[in-house]
């Protein structure tokens, strides 16, 4: 016997099982980057710091890694994290 498996509709549970993400583009305004590396340690899957001393956008977000890119963007000291959505 099969049973229909009714799908949940609570914006609680839609946000935790959310698998779409919102951000669609993440830049740094590198001329303004004062290279203190804190983008690059609170989310290192998506900055990094380059020789010269700026940081980098090298790979783009993820639904993982979303949460952590706007925790960067709102961290950084020079505010020049731009995120799109
Ligand atoms: S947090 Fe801001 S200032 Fe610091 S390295 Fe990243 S982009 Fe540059």
């Amino acid at each position: 016997m099969r049973r229909k498996i009714s799908k949940c509709c609570s914006p609680s549970c839609f946000q935790a099982n959310r698998k779409e993400w919102i951000i669609v583009n993440v830049q740094i305004n590198k001329e303004e980057c004062i290279g203190c590396g804190l983008c690059a340690e609170t989310c290192p899957e998506v900055f990094r710091l380059t020789d010269e001393g700026h940081a980098e956008v090298y790979a783009d977000p993820s639904p993982e890694t979303e949460g952590s890119v706007r925790e960067a963007a709102d961290s950084c000291p020079v505010s020049v994290i731009e995120v799109e959505e």
